[in-house]
């Protein structure tokens, strides 16, 4: 009687410890009389991935992971598992790397590349320059050389309603050139006080005019 309880508590024990590591013992889900699955009420942390992580589990390699599936390893698992996502990367990795990921490394990176590549990209309306306000205008319109005009003759060799606010602006902050004009952010020039919205516009009006005269003397990406 007491070495068949000793027994019962040390296989308690090791199942205890095999959970630790990660694995699911039990079947988390119950069939009811009428067919429906409903969930025992086992915590977060003690549900298998496939409950936890429907979409990572999607990309079990089942082929690879002979005997193993994503109903006996919790998310939280150091357990290392081929993973074959929809657009076909393969990957050996952890479960709890993949899971703290959110997915396949190789589709997740080729999303921020494009991000990236699609915000410099687009440079041509006033709108896209704020959506690069931390770059450079010069970076922004990839301009090289920057002609050597006064911040004077550049705003004001046209009238215009907005024209003798936004020399007056930019001379409190001392851009008094072209090139200096050109150094600054989007972000650093929205902050001028007395320059809203409709100078902005009108400021970057007067760059694209003034830079379609020079054209850019190089492109990013060729
Ligand atoms: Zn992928």
């Amino acid at each position: 009687m007491k070495t068949r309880r000793l027994l019962t508590l040390k296989v308690k024990y090791l199942k205890n410890l095999v959970r630790a590591y990660g694995e699911v013992q039990e079947h988390n889900e119950l069939k009811t009389n009428n067919g429906d699955v409903v969930m025992k009420s086992i915590p977060y942390k003690r549900q298998s991935l496939l409950i936890t992580h429907p979409d990572v589990s999607k990309q079990w390699d089942k082929k690879k992971n002979r005997g193993c599936g994503p109903d006996e390893v919790f998310a939280e698992s150091y357990k290392r598992i081929w993973w074959l996502c929809e657009k076909g990367h393969l990957a050996f990795e952890p479960v709890r790397k993949r899971t703290k990921r959110g997915g396949c490394s190789d589709c997740i990176n080729n999303a921020r590349k494009e991000v990236a590549m699609h915000s410099i990209e687009k440079r041509e309306t006033f709108e896209d320059l704020q959506k690069n306000e931390f770059l450079r205008l010069k970076d922004f319109f990839s301009v090289c050389d920057v002609p050597d005009i006064a911040i004077k003759d550049l705003i004001l060799k046209e009238r215009g309603p907005n024209r003798a606010r936004i020399y007056k602006v930019l001379r409190r902050y001392q851009i008094n050139s072209f090139e200096a004009l050109l150094n600054c952010t989007y972000d650093e020039i929205s902050k001028y006080r007395d320059l809203g919205s409709k100078s902005q516009r009108e400021l970057f009006n007067i760059l694209t005019q003034q830079l379609s005269k020079f054209p850019p003397t190089s492109k990013a990406g060729g």
